[in-house]
């Protein structure tokens, strides 16, 4: 285990990694900082988001949503809109060509509910590069139609069994994958999570949300929003929301995490209201474990939202203050879904319904006259079967 005093975020962060990637995490983060800078690396990602994932995405007022709630005016950022549906191909194109850069024709990901997976799997083919998409093997069971889809798109799905054959084990796997092979391959690590500089990396590709969103909403309205609010599993839409407004203190921030079925362990995904500090995937950060530390399975209704740990800057934000977290269950998600699906139109993905059910809340706290904007991180699609299949269980 190397510590690395760069990549921390107050105490949280970090590079908790076996020793073998450390030199791989150098490369990357040399390499990283190097095309940052470059004029000629931001056009030429500036021209895949524009081109093939349809940025800039739109910011919408949300009409009857803001009547129906009765209190603030509500904006939608639209990553709905993005090719392949979510916020998470923003951060695929980023990682995609940075492997360009570095010289490695193989991208690796992790996926649970298959969203990265898909993000990387399209990437990967759109740059000719060999894809590997590790999945638990629950997961490709629950989520076959994005198995299929990221298997149609010409890449491999590996399937991990061990422990509860979900996320978790899905990323370890991959670490295992990408520390055998760095010479030819780069990890495409689908949230902010993981040890420094990936969390940094993810955040700065997703930014591109709140950069947005900041422009777009002084353009019409001539000032900032009140309120801006997101869904957070390992972190990624949320920070890249958050990041351009962190530093407007008169914003006021909300995250949205999966409050599941209950409070005990093993029936949420709420890191922040539960979790204590702890190492996962070679970062500090916050862990819902038990009393020996053991990291206890997480669970959400919705897949994208099920990791037992969080992005370390979450973890630091929370600590401060600056960011107010809240819990949503299972059922007030799938109200939310019903909700924002008959009024607005939109079918949310059950992730992103988490962020409405608080949205509703701090609209009503805020009153008329104030503005909050969502972060509408996904499109519900995916979610449909398992929404119907939940309305059934509920009506016997
Ligand atoms: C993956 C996913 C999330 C959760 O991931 P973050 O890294 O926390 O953003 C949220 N919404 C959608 C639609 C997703 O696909």
């Amino acid at each position: 285990m190397g510590k690395n005093q760069t990549g921390y975020f107050g105490e949280f962060g970090g590079r908790y990694s076996p020793e073998i990637l450390t030199e791989a995490l150098e490369e990357l983060e040399s390499t990283y900082q190097k095309l940052k800078k470059s004029k000629k690396f931001q056009k030429e990602l500036t021209y895949y988001l524009q081109n093939y994932v349809g940025r800039p995405s739109p910011l919408t007022f949300a009409e009857r949503l803001t009547k129906h709630w009765g209190g603030a005016r509500v904006w939608l950022k639209r990553e709905d809109l993005n090719h392949t549906g979510a916020h998470k191909i923003n951060n695929a194109i980023g990682q995609a060509l940075l492997a360009r850069h570095m010289g490695k024709k193989r991208i690796i990901a992790e996926t649970g509910a298959g969203q990265h997976g898909l993000a990387t799997a399209t990437v990967g083919a759109m740059f000719g590069l060999e894809t590997v998409i590790y999945m638990g093997a629950v997961d490709v069971e629950r989520q076959n139609l994005n198995a299929k889809k990221i298997e149609m798109l010409g890449a491999k799905i590996l399937p991990v069994t061990a422990g509860e054959a979900t996320l978790k084990e899905a990323t370890s796997e991959a670490m295992r994958d990408w520390a055998l092979n760095v010479k030819t391959t780069h990890y495409i690590v689908g949230s902010a999570i993981g040890p420094h500089p990936f969390p940094t990396i993810v955040k700065d590709f997703q930014s591109v949300i709140g950069k947005e969103t900041k422009t777009q909403f002084k353009k019409i309205n001539k000032k900032l929003p009140n309120a801006i609010v997101a869904c957070v599993g390992g972190g990624s839409n949320a920070i890249g929301m958050f990041d351009g407004f962190i530093k407007d203190k008169q914003v006021k921030i909300y995250g949205a995490e999966a409050g599941g079925l209950g409070a005990n362990p093993g029936e949420h995904s709420a890191t922040i209201t539960y979790g204590k500090t702890g190492f996962l995937h070679g970062t500090k950060t916050l862990i819902i474990q038990d009393e020996f530390g053991q990291i206890v399975p997480a669970h959400s209704v919705s897949a994208g939202l099920d990791y037992p740990g969080v992005g370390p800057e979450h973890a630091y934000l929370a600590k401060l203050g600056r960011v107010d977290y809240r819990k949503v269950s299972d059922e007030q998600a799938l109200e939310s879904f019903l909700e924002i699906s008959r009024v607005e139109g939109i079918i949310p993905a059950l992730e992103t319904a988490h962020a409405f059910y608080i949205a509703r809340s701090i609209a009503k706290e805020l009153g008329k006259k104030k503005d909050i904007v969502i972060c509408l991180s996904g499109r519900g699609d995916k979610d449909v079967t398992e929404v119907l299949r939940l309305l059934g269980e509920k009506s016997k």
